[in-house]
């Protein structure tokens, strides 16, 4: 008796996920094939796999032109937040004002595998994906960029704490090979590897602090990062010795000149219009945006706060690794202030 119940049993959730799949493919074709040609049969790869685009797919097509004779210099990282179906509808939806990254890397999620690769938009085209933005004293990124997203849910705060979502391993692994591919291809420099949050500090915060940055410099030799011999004041200050004495204890106006010549958005501390306090938040966003990728990658708990000596070091060995002689001229501090 129990054993027909169990074959019973097993027969209706044998049918609910046939019908289940049924439903999937058929929400799938109308939502994501027919403005796209990305087909269910191209998720089930479970592998490095890249869907590219073509012309036929009408509405795949949210692009734009470069301004003519505009290199591309720069990739930009970002988190999608939405699954990857809801980023698909968004990125070919044909409205009026059309979001798009060039390049949407999965991570795994029910029937999608991930480490998938989907081009949206070749890179030659511009998609609009980080405006608006700054970075180095240029606007709009998106004349220069390649938007890479990342299907992740980013961050959730509950209950006053801030917790971030790991990455897919797959998926890390797919976005390695692809920087290594377009880096190659269009000659980008470690120091133009950068996040969204870096461009636009004050409104976004992708990707995360815990997007693994030091593991793609470490393991793939992808972006800016300091080796093991480069991480603490001593080890820094016999590394990159300059004639004049570093502040040793944390100068938050130091600090402040480093990140402006690192390239962050800092314009804000000119503004006679804004006060004081507005100005400290202004910070908190870009010392947040340098914590996340730089000195405190990994570490989620140490987000946002204070920033500290260890913080004010990395960031003058990343300018002077990076951008050498020129950089820790500029780094000289006199009175605080810069001399560039
Ligand atoms: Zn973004």
């Amino acid at each position: 008796m129990w054993f027909y119940f169990a074959i019973f049993l097993l027969n209706i959730i044998f049918v609910c996920c046939l019908w289940f799949c049924a439903a999937v493919n058929a929400d799938f074709k109308k939502d994501v094939y027919a403005k796209t040609g990305i087909t269910l049969k191209d998720l089930e790869k479970n592998q490095y796999q890249f869907v590219p685009f073509e012309e036929k797919w009408a509405h795949r097509n949210h692009y734009f032109m470069r301004p003519e004779g505009q290199k591309v210099t720069t990739i930009i990282l970002h988190d999608t937040v939405g699954n990857l179906f809801s980023t698909l509808n968004k990125f070919s939806d044909g409205k009026e004002h059309p979001l798009n990254a060039h390049y949407i890397v999965t991570q795994k999620d029910g029937l999608v595998p991930g480490g998938l690769v989907i081009e949206m938009v070749p890179p030659p085209l511009m998609a609009q994906h980080a405006w608006p933005s700054w970075f180095r004293g240029k606007d709009n990124a998106n004349d220069y960029a390649i938007g890479i997203e990342l299907v992740g849910k980013g961050f959730v705060d509950q209950g006053g704490k801030r917790s971030f979502y790991a990455y897919d391993s797959a998926q890390i692994k797919a976005l390695a090979r692809l920087l290594t591919r377009l880096v190659r291809e269009y000659d980008i420099r470690p120091e133009n590897i950068l996040s969204h949050g870096d461009v636009s500090p004050q409104r976004k915060y992708d990707v995360t602090i815990a997007f693994p940055w030091r593991g793609l410099y470490e393991k793939y030799g992808l972006g800016m990062g300091l080796d093991g011999d480069e991480r603490t004041p001593e080890q820094i200050m016999e590394k990159f010795p300059v004639p004049y004495a570093l502040p040793q204890k944390f100068n938050e106006t130091f600090f402040q000149n480093m990140l402006t010549l690192l390239g962050y958005d800092t314009r804000f501390a000119d503004d006679h219009d804004a006060s004081a306090g507005e100005k400290r938040a202004k910070w908190a966003n870009v010392y947040q945006a340098f914590f996340a990728h730089y000195s405190r990658n990994g570490q989620g708990a140490l987000w946002r706060g204070k920033p500290d000596q260890r913080d004010q070091f990395w960031a003058f060995a990343l300018g002077a690794k990076y951008f050498g002689k020129d950089f820790e001229k500029a780094s000289k501090t006199e009175n605080g202030s810069v001399d560039p």
